[in-house]
């Protein structure tokens, strides 16, 4: 509900200044050497569209079975390419080289690279963990999907404090809003339900961007399938009736049972229901989650004129109301997914407020 999310939704504009130059493939271009691939004593020669990589072909092998396979095969029997005849084996494949070489820098690091494995601290971009996934899911590199699954799972999280955090929206986040869509379309191609409900619900507050895509590294279009752009129309009517409803349940004027002031506290809960009206910015962005009391507390606002009791009750109004939403999350989505929040329970804790943890810990 900050106001974070919607600078996050202008950064999300994209330009596609360079589609003409990178979706040319099949040209006559003349191939040329990767300058970040080109290893002087590589042992294979892969062609992607025109760019050729000089690379050891071991390495890939021992990554990918796929490779393994591909490599046992006989060789052509004209070897080399233009820009280095006479070599080693030539092997053309069909993706990007935008894609091919963020693999590479994970299978064969350069030693200036800055990319590290997926560690807590790693924050490699959309892009990057596209190619990932969608290459080592091809070429069977079954270890480094999952690892790259696991790295989008830490943004579109099951975990619901996780994403009520609103992380994806800080500006610094190496995925952008619209990155939601292809990660929709990771999801289904690797089959992997559990990141839908929260990439479904970022769709919803993309407006008519759900429906254009976004261009990627290489120039081509990324876009939803005609059945999940449905399922997002679908949801972003049944979120505006859970927003109606968390709006009236949260700020409804009833004080705490042990609150200090009645008066006065009630007057401050009926005027926070009336000022909602005010910030319609925020209380009608699609993603419920995010605290609904965060426009009455900026700048020591109207929410700390209540007494204690009556602030702790909100709190604790604004955390379960949302969960019980949160529960629904794939329903409301049109998707399943096994077990969601069924690990989870809300129970009051004074100092953090209401908070989701692991049933039994
Ligand atoms: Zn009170």
């Amino acid at each position: 509900m900050s106001g974070s999310k919607c600078q996050r939704k202008d950064s999300n504009t994209r330009q596609n200044a360079n589609s003409s130059e990178s979706t040319a493939e099949g040209s006559a271009r003349m191939p040329k050497r990767d300058a970040e691939f080109w290893f002087e004593d590589g042992s294979v020669i892969l062609i992607v569209r025109d760019a050729e990589f000089h690379i050891y072909k071991g390495i890939l092998a021992d990554y990918s079975p796929v490779f393994q396979d591909m490599f046992s095969l006989p060789q052509p029997s004209t070897h080399g390419t233009l820009t280095a005849p006479d070599t080693c084996p030539v092997m053309h494949l069909s993706d990007s080289p935008e894609d091919l070489r963020h693999v590479l820098r994970v299978c064969m690091p350069k030693s200036d690279s800055s990319f590290g494995p997926f560690t807590q601290q790693a924050r490699p971009s959309y892009h990057m963990i596209s190619a990932v996934i969608r290459l080592r899911h091809k070429y069977q590199m079954q270890n480094m999907v999952t690892q790259g699954v696991d790295y989008l799972k830490r943004w579109f999280t099951t975990d619901y404090p996780a994403w009520s955090a609103g992380a994806l929206y800080e500006p610094d986040t190496p995925l952008e809003c619209v990155h939601a869509m292809g990660v929709i379309n990771l999801a289904r191609l690797v089959d992997v339900p559990a990141l839908l409900p929260t990439a479904l619900l970022m769709c919803c507050g993309l407006d008519e961007e759900v429906v254009k895509g976004f261009v990627c590294e290489d120039g081509s279009l990324e876009t939803l399938s005609l059945d999940d752009i449905g399922r997002c129309i679908t949801a972003h009517s049944r979120l505006a009736e859970h927003m109606l409803v968390l709006t009236m349940r949260i700020f409804r004027p009833e004080v705490s049972d042990d609150c200090n002031f009645p008066t006065k506290c009630y007057r401050i809960l009926q005027a926070m229901l009336e000022g909602v009206e005010n910030e319609l910015e925020n209380f009608a962005f699609s993603d419920v989650f995010v605290s609904w009391l965060e426009p009455f507390e900026r700048h020591g606002g109207i929410l700390f004129e209540c007494c204690t009791e009556c602030q702790e009750m909100l709190k604790r109004r604004d955390r379960e109301e949302s969960f019980a939403v949160w529960k629904k999350l794939p329903d409301i989505m049109g998707v399943h997914v096994e077990g969601w929040a069924a690990t989870y329970e809300l129970f009051s804790d004074s100092s953090a407020g209401a908070v989701a943890v692991l049933r039994g810990h």
